[in-house]
């Protein structure tokens, strides 16, 4: 159930930033090609698929959502870009994002926000927002979004779909624009679990062009997500349901709770105690990162260049002032303060020795469960314009997707329900390192 692709572009929810038609009727065009010959068709056959303007795209502009990249061109395939074409799937172009991939609402990108399908007035969450919003509208059957601190993970269940963060290292970076490298990783939104297995399959594995990428085993993910849940053990983080958690929201993920129960899980209460600590730790190492990762766009190698600027100097801080936006600048900032001689011990260093705390609490948690259930966000996705001016509390609105980015560790959002107005909520699921296999069959037993 795909829409056509007159619907797409100039569209309402802008989840759409170019359409890469060429490509994508070529790609058509040689799997009709093979299914007319009779051939065995690669599992993704056909398949439409929109990917988050932060991946490179041979033949596709890759703005990541900024001005400064105004006309960049990759010219070479992000490795699950590459990977997703091999395997059958027709890549329909690039979906908005927050630039840089910042943001937790979609309203960060040069190019407009993104409204989210399932009600129009409201944010579809970030920063992978057009990606979320172009599987929920049915554009496309999935897509490839990023998740640095929840930006597949949060969208999917504001726009009610689902949205898998692998494990570090599970998805080759390779052609990803990076804003926080020790923390980003690929993932697909798709409608069903089945489908993120499915895509997952083919995302998977080791890559020479990344050294993060990891030699760890890939699963058939499919098959193992079928299998039942029972006499699994299902850990319930107190930390994840005090107070601010709405309470539609609280409902809806106990209701999922007790599905697992009834299909044979164990339930057990379980603590994550340096939770508290995991948002400033974020802030602080996801700042510090972009500071260093975005000083090469500097008007000389990629994208915006000031006109004629008296010196270098002028032409590095000119390009800069007019191609970044504000959150972008407002984290530049603080990451370059936090990295500077006299703050370093205090803020960056500091941050990286709870960042091992938080993980530790997770590998804790791993030794006497299986997964973790908590709800996917504080509160059901926000108006349009409401926190745009207010940047503590769109990053307070990341509570529960972060401590998770920290660790390492994979993690899903599946949709769960509904409040009475109709907007989605998501719950979240958690497994440790690499234990995705886990994780989707847990996934699958609640969707
Ligand atoms: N909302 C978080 C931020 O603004 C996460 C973004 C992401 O995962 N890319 O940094």
């Amino acid at each position: 159930k795909i829409r056509a692709g007159d619907q797409i572009a100039g569209q309402e929810i802008n989840s759409f930033l170019s359409l890469a038609d060429e490509r994508a009727l070529a790609q058509a065009a040689r799997i009709d090609a093979m299914a007319a010959k009779g051939d065995t068709l690669p599992v993704l056959a056909g398949v439409p698929v929109g990917i988050k303007d932060v991946l490179a795209m041979q033949g596709a502009p890759a703005t990541a959502g900024s001005a400064i990249l105004k006309g960049y061109h990759p010219p070479y395939d992000a490795t699950s870009v590459a990977k997703l074409e091999a395997a059958g799937a027709v890549l329909l172009g690039k979906l908005n994002c927050d630039e840089f991939a910042m943001g937790s609402s979609n309203e960060n990108s040069a190019y407009g926000p993104v409204r989210n399908p399932r009600a129009l007035d409201r944010v579809p969450g970030g920063s992978s927002g057009g990606s979320a919003a172009a599987v929920a509208a049915e554009f496309c059957a999935a897509s490839l979004g990023t998740d640095t601190g929840g930006s597949v993970r949060q969208p999917a269940a504001f726009c009610g779909v689902v949205g898998l963060m692998p494990t570090y290292g599970r998805i080759s970076r390779y052609g990803l624009i990076a804003f926080a490298s020790s923390l980003d990783r690929v993932g697909p939104f798709t409608h069903t679990v089945a489908d993120a297995a499915t895509v997952l399959g083919v995302l998977a594995g080791p890559d020479t062009m990344d050294a993060t990428s990891a030699q760890a085993p890939v699963d058939d993910y499919v098959a193992e997500s079928a299998k039942p849940v029972e006499g699994m053990r299902i850990g319930i983080p107190k930390e994840y349901f005090a107070e601010g958690l709405d309470a539609e929201i609280r409902a809806a993920v106990e209701k999922t709770i007790e599905d697992l129960k009834a299909q044979g899980c164990t339930v057990h209460p379980i603590s994550l105690p340096h939770t508290q600590y995991a948002v400033p730790t974020y802030y602080v190492l996801a700042t510090a990162e972009a500071s260093s990762n975005l000083s090469r766009f500097d008007g000389v190698r990629f994208g915006h260049r000031t006109e004629s600027p008296k010196n270098l100097s002028t032409m590095y801080r000119e390009s800069r002032e007019e191609g970044f936006g504000a959150e972008v600048k407002r984290r530049i900032l603080l990451g370059t303060y936090s990295l500077s001689a006299g703050y370093y011990d205090a803020y960056y260093r500091k941050a990286q020795q709870v960042r091992t705390l938080i993980a530790r609490d997770f590998l804790a948690a791993f030794e006497q469960v299986d997964a973790i259930v908590t709800p996917m966000t504080p509160t059901p996705p926000w108006k349009l314009g409401e926190k745009t001016d207010d940047p503590i509390s769109m990053y307070l609105a990341d509570i529960y997707t972060v401590a998770a980015s920290l660790a390492g560790i994979c993690g899903i959002s599946v949709p769960c329900g509904q409040t009475q107005g109709g907007l989605p909520i998501g719950v979240q699921l958690l497994a440790g390192h690499f234990q995705e296999s886990k994780l989707l069959r847990v996934a699958r037993a609640v969707e």
